[in-house]
């Protein structure tokens, strides 16, 4: 199937408040571009100079979301643009982060990233490491940041009641954390979670994100 019928049978298993992030990593802007002429608007990148070049080659229509870890030295290359970093997971990062913003003079808006995989090669918080960073002074006299909600990458696996419950938990996390630090704020509002092998199980768990990206763009060649 091509990638505009992919994206139309994709959105029919998709509610309509939940948000289809086109994962266009690897991809090039040819490809990208078929995407975005069915149109589709939000797309997702794990690196950031690519995340950077596409940005300069595309639309500017565009919401670019980025979803893979995020080194320190790497905020400068998305920090004018990118509409969402789902990948928090360190105060550190959260100092840069918001230091670009403001030589940027924005807000940048970021996810918590969860561990709830607890696989080695996965990133990502304990809902109580979140929790001892956000009390911080550090996080709180920081102005140019603002948390709009959690992102988490469920287990590879089969067991689709092991996936179900990283998504309950992730969920319980986002609520926990919304009640003790952002109550009053009507942004922090979103849970990301979901892929091309498990989004379905994510939305009926309460994702308000899902990233797709095979599904839509076929299997990804790394070695190009
Ligand atoms: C690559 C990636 C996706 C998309 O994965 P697919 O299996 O191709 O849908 C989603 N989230 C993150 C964080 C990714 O790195």
């Amino acid at each position: 199937m091509s990638i505009a019928e992919n994206l139309i049978e994709i959105r029919k298993s998709i509610p309509q408040n939940v948000k289809l992030i086109a994962v266009s990593k690897t991809q090039p802007v040819e490809i990208i571009q078929e995407a975005y002429d069915e149109g589709q608007r939000v797309f997702g990148e794990n690196k950031p100079q690519e995340l950077r070049d596409k940005y300069e080659l595309m639309q500017k229509d565009i919401e670019w979301h980025m979803i893979g870890h995020l080194q320190t030295n790497k905020v400068k290359y998305i920090a004018p643009f990118v509409s969402l970093i789902h990948s928090v997971d360190s105060l550190k990062l959260m100092g840069e982060i918001n230091k670009e913003a403001i030589k940027n003079n924005r807000i940048i808006d970021c996810l918590i990233q969860i561990d709830i995989a607890h696989e080695q090669t996965k990133f990502g918080l304990l809902e109580d490491e979140a929790k001892q960073i956000l009390k911080s002074q550090h996080y709180i006299q920081m102005k140019n940041i603002r948390f709009c909600g959690v992102m988490g990458i469920g287990s590879i696996t089969d067991d689709i009641n092991k996936t179900r419950n990283e998504f309950t938990n992730l969920k319980s996390t986002f609520l926990r954390l919304k009640e003790e630090f952002f109550s009053k704020d009507n942004c922090f509002c979103e849970i990301s979670m979901g892929m091309s092998s498990d989004f379905s199980i994510a939305i009926d768990q309460g994702s308000t994100m899902v990233r797709i990206g095979s599904s839509i763009f076929g299997e990804r060649n790394y070695l190009k």
